[in-house]
């Protein structure tokens, strides 16, 4: 039979590659540092208990059906998630030059903005080096052409401050660029306040088009106003811009793709034609966002006591990760292991890039069964009082 559908097989993603491997490794105390998402002390997934609190409330709401949302997804959710990322009293709110849509959450978002972007905004997009592995597929998947800034320098395991301001002054007038709000993924770096205040002026005086991707509100500091800082500051400076928020991480909800595209405008007009236009790429992608887990945010978002019981949940797993990175530091520096690691301790969010290169990570993974990303990223989740002392983790023999 001719192969009239001339396929190849695709190669597996590397997260998901890792993963399977992970979880056929027979050994008992292998370690997974290599997937995003929070594991409690005892190395377990955690459902936030205010989210248990949540479903419960919405298992006995009687008015609760399964009904088709709008094109725009759920209202209130959308509503909620916008104050939280731009502030109650952001002008963008106050003057109505904002629209939100429901996305499957962050991924969804960001293939929703692509999408848009493609088709109203085709310039350039940026992404920074390294970033999470989907932003060239996403944005590439959706026809625009993608280039890089320079983000992490690797011989002083920090920013790479200078090379990127030389990126973006250098490139074309009215490129987009991908930004992290927070908690950079993969290197855990965030620009300081001052850089983020550099980063917009030489943006503005280029009219480069910011796209916040924020996936990790709460993480970095456990403080969600401080992680929204960046994105705000961008509002104030005046910018178009898009927004897309995933409630993954914050909530604990991976499964259920809780999330929202924001796009904030010059004016209610081109806010109002861009829902309108949203709302048509979402019509012919996905007709209706998933319903569930937007309730549960809903539900958090719209109850005081509630949402101050989710800053404490949130707050719980942002310690936990910033004591692990106490701990595996002190644990290196004990064991006098060559090098400076204090990179680990001042890199925020859920990881470390270690600077371990290739070699060393397959080593450690074939010695001792700790799985990381082959550039040494480890998800700081995956470390727990039970595994970071030095024989599990092989330290002591790297
Ligand atoms: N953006 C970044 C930077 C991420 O790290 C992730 C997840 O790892 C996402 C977006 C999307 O996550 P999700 O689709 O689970 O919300």
């Amino acid at each position: 039979q001719t192969n009239y559908l001339n396929l190849s097989l695709q190669p597996e993603d590397p997260i998901f590659k890792l993963l399977g491997e992970c979880e056929a490794d027979q050994v008992v105390d292998k370690i997974n540092l290599s997937v995003g998402a929070y594991r409690d002390s005892s190395g377990k997934p955690w459902v936030l208990p205010v989210v248990k609190k949540a479903k419960a409330i919405l298992l006995n709401d009687p008015s609760a059906s399964h009904e088709y949302s709008p094109l725009e997804g759920n209202k209130c959710f959308n509503e909620h998630a916008v104050k939280l990322v731009l502030g109650v009293n952001s002008i963008a709110i106050t003057e109505k030059r904002y629209s939100t849509v429901q996305a499957v959450s962050g991924t969804g978002a960001n293939r929703l903005a692509a999408e848009f972007l493609a088709k109203f905004k085709p310039a350039t997009v940026y992404i920074s080096n390294p970033t999470w592995g989907n932003h060239s597929k996403i944005f590439t998947a959706a026809g625009l052409s993608v280039l890089e800034y320079e983000y992490w320098n690797p011989k002083m395991r920090s920013l790479n401050y200078e090379v990127l301001l030389d990126t973006l002054n250098e490139a074309p007038i009215g490129s987009i660029f991908v930004l992290h709000a927070c908690a950079h993924n993969p290197t855990g770096i965030d620009p300081t306040q001052a850089q983020w205040k550099k980063i917009a002026a030489i943006m503005k005086s280029k009219a480069q088009f910011p796209f916040f991707d924020c996936a990790y509100q709460g993480f970095a500091s456990g403080d969600l106003d401080k992680d929204a800082w960046a994105v705000r500051h961008f509002v104030e400076q005046g910018f178009d811009m898009l927004i897309a928020q995933s409630f993954s991480k914050n909530f604990g909800l991976y499964s259920e793709r809780v999330g929202c595209l924001t796009g904030i405008f010059s004016s209610t007009e081109l806010a109002k034609k861009a829902k309108s236009q949203f709302c048509a790429l979402i019509r012919c992608s996905i007709s209706n966002a998933p319903g569930f887990g937007a309730k549960i945010v809903e539900i958090v978002l719209s109850d005081e006591k509630m949402h101050a019981e989710w800053v404490a949940n949130l707050k719980t797993m942002a310690s936990r990760i910033s004591l692990m990175r106490e701990k595996l530091v002190d644990n290196l520096r004990q064991l006098q292991t060559p090098g400076d690691w204090s990179h680990i301790t001042s890199q925020v969010g859920m990881f470390s890039y270690t600077g371990l290169n290739t070699v060393q990570v397959a080593a450690i993974k074939g010695k001792f069964h700790v799985y990381m990303t082959d550039e040494g990223r480890v998800s700081m989740a995956g470390l727990n009082e039970g595994n970071i002392a030095s024989d599990d983790l092989g330290i002591k023999k790297i």
